[in-house]
C-alpha cells in the first residue's frame, strides 16, 4: 500500500464482523480507503494463564474468518501484538492516516486505553470518531424521570422498551460500501504461538438463533439439562453477532430473551455510570464491611467441585471443562460461595473472569454483586438459596448431575463441606453485623 496517501483507520475490539457495524459503517462512508486494526493488547494478554485460553483462541480464530471475508474483497486485516499505545505509535508511522473510527467501550480499562490513544491521535491532529455499538442504550440514554441513571432493572427495562423503536433496532447497512476498503495485498495475522498461546481445540458454541428456542425459552431456560438458552454469550462479547439482530427476533419471538438482553444492556450503563463497580468496590458500600472468613481450602474445594453439594459441583465442573456454566447454576455456585462459605465475592469474581468464554467485566460483576446483594437489584441479604432444593426444583431428572457428576452414587462423593442450616444462620449473623441491623 502506497503508504503516503491517506486512509482511514477501523479499530475492532469487541465488534469483530464486518456487517452491521456502526463504527465501521461510518469508516466506510469516511471517503477514506478504510484499513481495519486490530490489537492483541499485551496488557491483557500477559495476564491471562498461557498457553491455554479459549478467549484469545476464539479471537484468534474469528480474526481469520474476517481476513478471509476481506481478502476475498482485495483488502486486508492489519493485525499487530502489543501495547495499544506503542502499536499505534507504529501505525502512525507506517500509514498516512487521516482519521481512526472505533466503537464504544464501557470498561475502566478500555476507556483509560482510549484517553490515551486519543490524545496520541489529537497530538497528531488526526480526528478519533467513536460510536455506540455493541449494545442498544447505552452510558445516560436511558434516564429516570430526575434525569439520574437508573439503578433497579424493572423500571430501567420498561423504559428502555419504551424507547426502543425501529431505528434503535435498524441495521447498519455496511456490505453497501464494503468497496471502499482498502485494496492490499493480505497482511499475515500473528500465529497464536507467538504470543504465548496454544489451541486448545474443541468447538465454540454456533452463531445462530433458532426461532423454536427463541418460543421455548420462556419455560425451559432455567434447567440447565435442557440446550434451552442461546449460548450467544461469547458472540455477544466479541460482537461476532450483533445485539440489533437479536433484539429484532426477540421482539418478534420472545419478551423473556428481550429482557435478557436488555439485563445486559442494564450492567453495562451500571458499569459506565458507577464505574466504582468495576474497580472492586461493592456498589453499596455498606456491604464492603462484611467480614469475609476467605478461607483458602474451601474455595479451592469450590473451584474445584468438591462443596460435596451435587448441584453447585455439578456446575463448577461444568465451568473448568468448557468454559460455560447455565445461568440459573451460575446464581447458585456464587450464593453458595459467598454467603454458605462467606468467601469475599471478588475471589469468585476473578475465577469465573478466568474460566468464563463469554467472560464480560460488567455483566459478570453485577452477577456477583447480586448474589452477594452489595450490588443493584440485589437479592436481600437474608435470601440464601438452599442448594438441595434447588437441584430439586431445576433438574428434578437429576440428569445435569449426571452429566457433569459421575461420582455422585460413588462412594467417592464428597461429603458438604458445611451443613446448609448451620451456614445460613452464620451467613446472617455475619450480614447482619456488617450492616448494623442486629
Ligand atoms: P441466554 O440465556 O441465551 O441469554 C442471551 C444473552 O443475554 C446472553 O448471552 C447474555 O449476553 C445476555 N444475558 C443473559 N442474562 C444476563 C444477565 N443476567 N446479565 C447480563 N447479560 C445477560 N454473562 C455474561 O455474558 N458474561 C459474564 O461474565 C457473566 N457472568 C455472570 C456471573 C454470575 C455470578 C451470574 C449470576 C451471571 C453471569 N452472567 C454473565 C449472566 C448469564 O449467566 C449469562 O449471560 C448466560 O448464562 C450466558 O448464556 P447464554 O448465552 O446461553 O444466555
Amino acid at each position: 500500500m502506497p503508504s503516503s496517501s491517506p486512509i482511514a483507520i477501523f479499530w475492532f475490539r469487541r465488534d469483530l464482523r464486518l456487517h452491521d457495524n456502526a463504527g465501521l459503517y461510518h469508516a466506510l462512508r469516511s471517503g477514506y480507503p478504510v484499513l481495519p486494526l486490530f490489537i492483541f493488547d499485551r496488557l491483557i494478554l500477559d495476564q491471562l494463564e498461557k498457553p491455554h485460553d479459549r478467549r484469545v483462541e476464539f479471537i484468534h480464530k474469528v480474526l481469520a474468518d474476517l481476513q478471509a471475508e476481506l481478502a476475498a474483497m482485495g483488502s486486508t486485516l492489519l493485525v499487530k501484538y502489543g501495547r495499544p499505545g506503542q502499536v499505534w505509535q507504529e501505525v502512525l508511522e507506517q500509514y498516512t492516516v487521516a482519521e481512526v473510527y472505533t466503537n464504544h467501550d464501557y470498561e475502566p480499562y478500555a476507556q483509560k486505553r482510549d484517553a490515551e490513544v486519543g490524545t496520541l491521535l489529537k497530538e497528531k491532529e488526526i480526528d478519533f470518531r467513536t460510536f455506540k455499538d455493541q449494545v442498544i442504550f447505552e452510558k445516560q440514554e436511558v434516564l429516570t424521570g430526575q434525569g439520574t441513571p437508573y439503578t433497579v432493572f424493572t423500571p430501567y427495562s420498561r423504559k428502555w422498551k419504551d424507547k426502543l423503536d425501529d431505528f434503535y433496532a435498524g441495521s447498519y447497512p455496511n456490505a453497501k460500501y464494503f468497496t471502499h476498503f482498502c485494496k492490499t495485498q493480505v497482511l499475515p495475522i500473528p500465529p497464536l504461538e507467538s504470543m504465548g498461546f496454544r489451541p486448545g481445540g474443541g468447538p465454540f458454541p454456533v452463531k445462530s438463533l433458532r426461532t423454536e428456542l427463541l418460543q421455548k425459552y420462556h419455560d425451559l431456560r432455567d434447567f440447565p439439562a435442557a440446550p434451552a438458552t442461546s449460548r450467544l454469550g461469547v458472540h455477544l462479547r466479541f460482537g461476532t453477532v450483533s445485539v440489533r439482530e437479536l433484539v429484532r427476533k426477540a421482539r418478534v419471538h420472545s419478551s423473556t430473551f428481550l429482557n435478557e438482553l436488555i439485563w445486559r444492556d442494564f450492567y453495562q450503563q451500571i458499569l459506565w455510570n458507577f464505574p466504582h463497580v468495576g474497580q472492586g468496590e461493592a456498589f453499596r458500600p455498606e456491604y464492603d464491611r462484611i467480614r469475609w472468613r476467605n478461607n483458602e481450602e474451601e474455595f479451592q474445594k469450590w473451584c474445584e467441585g468438591k462443596t460435596g453439594y451435587p448441584l453447585v459441583d455439578a456446575g463448577m465442573r461444568q465451568l473448568n471443562a468448557t468454559g460455560f456454566m447455565h445461568n440459573r447454576v451460575r446464581m447458585l455456585t456464587a450464593s453458595f460461595l459467598v454467603k454458605h462459605l462467606l468467601v469475599d465475592w471478588r475471589w469468585g469474581e476473578a475465577y469465573f473472569a478466568s474460566k468464563l468464554l463469554d467472560y464480560d467485566q460488567a455483566a459478570n460483576n453485577g452477577g456477583w454483586q447480586w448474589a452477594a446483594g452489595s450490588g443493584t437489584d440485589a437479592a436481600p441479604y437474608f435470601r440464601i438459596f438452599n442448594p438441595t432444593t434447588q437441584a430439586a426444583k431445576f433438574d428434578p431428572q437429576k440428569q445435569y448431575l449426571r452429566d457433569w457428576l459421575p461420582d455422585l452414587n460413588s462412594l467417592d462423593y464428597t461429603a458438604p463441606i458445611v451443613d446448609h442450616a448451620f451456614a445460613r444462620e452464620r451467613c446472617l449473623k455475619v450480614y447482619r453485623q456488617a450492616l448494623g441491623k442486629d
